[in-house]
């Protein structure tokens, strides 16, 4: 049975990826003169790859990776004003305006009826914290956890900590690797709702073949989804 539903907040709650993507683009048109957009977007997603183990997820390691980028491929000749300009570009991706995807307070307002709620997200705490504020969403969780990495082992000392059998657990989110597969590896439920777009990271190559992994189009489906695998187990 389902006792508690666990959300991910990024492109699951509110806007974010479309955000990455947008000033990716204004990073290409900067290095215009070095290379194109092509190659700029695969040299980031490899400074990314190798940064994100220190810097983790997040605006702040995104924007030194793109920093390294620049450099690297400019050949160090990038100016500072340029160099000024893409921080200016990670400091706007941090007060850029919170964006709730549609349907989600209804959504949240209901379940939060029946079951208690949880907010899992993976990123910079700081900024994490503001986006959660800013929300307005807050009230609706029993619990809020910012971790580090999404794995098994995350998502086992978080439902731990909130006395949760993580079996019991339905998880909500827009990325496989990240809020998916741990999930049904801990015993949960997991339901894929699709962001517009995917970020590199985040990409999968198959779906998981697994009685308890669903997938919706929209969060406004989910109450009904809920309903249905309620009736149908136990
Ligand atoms: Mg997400």
């Amino acid at each position: 049975m389902i006792r508690a539903i666990a959300f991910d907040a990024d492109d699951t709650l509110w806007h974010t990826e479309t955000l990455f993507q947008a000033t990716q683009v204004r990073l290409a048109e900067i290095l215009g003169h070095y290379a194109s957009p092509d190659e700029v977007q695969r040299r980031l997603h490899d400074t990314e790859e190798r940064n994100v183990k220190v810097f983790g997820f997040g605006v702040k390691g995104f924007t030194l990776s793109m920093v390294e980028t620049a450099i690297e491929i400019s050949g160090g000749r990038i100016s500072a004003a340029d160099i000024h300009a893409v921080v200016g570009m990670g400091r706007g991706m941090l007060e850029a305006p919170m964006e709730l995807l549609d349907h989600v307070p209804q959504v949240l307002a209901q379940l939060q009826q029946r079951f208690p709620l949880y907010l899992v997200t993976k990123g910079d705490l700081l900024d994490q914290r503001n986006k959660i504020e800013t929300s307005g969403l807050a009230a609706h969780f029993a619990g809020i956890e910012v971790v580090a990495h999404k794995d098994p082992a995350a998502y086992r000392e978080v439902f731990d900590r909130h006395d949760v059998d993580p079996a019991s657990v339905m998880m909500v989110g827009n990325s496989i690797p990240s809020d998916i597969l741990p999930v049904l590896d801990v015993g949960g439920w997991a339901v894929h709702i699709p962001y517009v777009v995917t970020a590199s990271f985040e990409r999968h190559d198959s779906d998981p073949a697994h009685a308890r992994f669903n997938r919706l189009e929209s969060i406004r489906e989910l109450p009904a989804l809920v309903e249905w695998l309620h009736s149908h187990s136990g």
